[in-house]
């Protein structure tokens, strides 16, 4: 079985996003010793996460329709809400949002880069509509074309009905080649949803890195380039900055989140209106 690990010691970690402190800790480890609940999270995604059904998803959420509320009432939702994909956070969602966007502030990057921090996982908010989790979170990939061996978990794959579809199973599929990640359909999840409520209030870096941040086959292993346009390829470093600040900033270093709240509040304010379509 192919083995996706990063490994990567306090001063890779320490460079990355300026801890200081000594510690070691492997993230994003898929293979037998993953947590049974992550591999059966996969199976269940891999089976599901269709070209019919990311289609049919789309038409149900975009554009956001379903309800109008602001940033915090979102963040409120997240509180309850623990990833079941993710074998290295088992903390509420909400202060990871805490966590990523602190990571990042420390670093000097510009405010737009902690908002992205602090948003980047509000589309989990789709539980609030009785989603499961394998329609809301985990690793994305597109549909509609041949599946990548790089991502996690890809003999789940076996019983995805896509597969028996030959003209979905090509390299290039139902797309051209360079046709640019834009024009391709993802597996469905938070990143796609909360890309397209925010898109219009934030820088487009911003919205390049939520849309994509969940795709590590594309950001981390490098596939899928055939897919990319020259817009991709000025954008792609920005996801690659801001996933080492989503992955090594879980752990558990405790935050005072109610001193940090008018900073946030401050922030949430510079770029959103109070409330806004979902
Ligand atoms: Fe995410
Ligand atoms: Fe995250």
């Amino acid at each position: 079985m192919k083995k996706i690990i990063f490994l990567f010691v306090c001063l890779v970690i320490g460079s990355a996003i300026g801890h200081e402190e000594t510690q070691s800790h492997e993230y994003r480890v898929y293979d037998e010793t993953t947590p049974a609940h992550v591999r059966e999270f996969y199976r269940v995604n891999h089976e599901n996460q269709t070209l019919d059904f990311v289609l049919n998803k789309k038409q149900e959420y975009l554009p956001p329709c379903h309800i109008r509320m602001g940033i915090w009432d979102a963040i409120k939702h997240l509180d309850t809400f623990v990833d079941e994909s993710d074998p290295d956070l088992d903390l509420p969602q909400s202060y990871h949002c805490y966590q990523t966007a602190e990571a990042i502030r420390r670093d000097g990057h510009p405010r737009w880069m902690i908002l992205v921090g602090f948003i980047h996982d509000l589309g989990k908010m789709l539980q609030l509509f009785d989603e499961p989790q394998w329609a809301i979170v985990g690793d994305t990939f597109p549909v509609g074309c041949a599946f990548s061996d790089k991502i996690v978990f890809p003999e789940f794959f076996g019983n995805n009905s896509d597969l028996k579809k030959s003209v979905l199973q090509t390299k290039l599929g139902i797309y051209q080649e360079g046709c640019g990640w834009e024009n391709v359909h993802f597996s469905w999840g938070h990143d796609e949803y909360l890309y397209q409520i925010v898109k219009d209030y934030l820088p487009e870096e911003a919205g390049y890195i939520i849309r994509y941040h969940s795709f590590y086959p594309g950001h981390h292993e490098g596939e899928y380039q055939y897919l990319m346009n020259d817009y991709d390829r000025a954008m792609l470093s920005w996801v690659q900055l801001f996933q080492k600040y989503d992955l090594y900033s879980k752990d558990p270093e405790p935050l005072d989140v109610v001193a940090l709240k008018p900073y946030y509040e401050e922030l949430v304010a510079e770029f959103f209106p109070e409330v806004f379509l979902w």
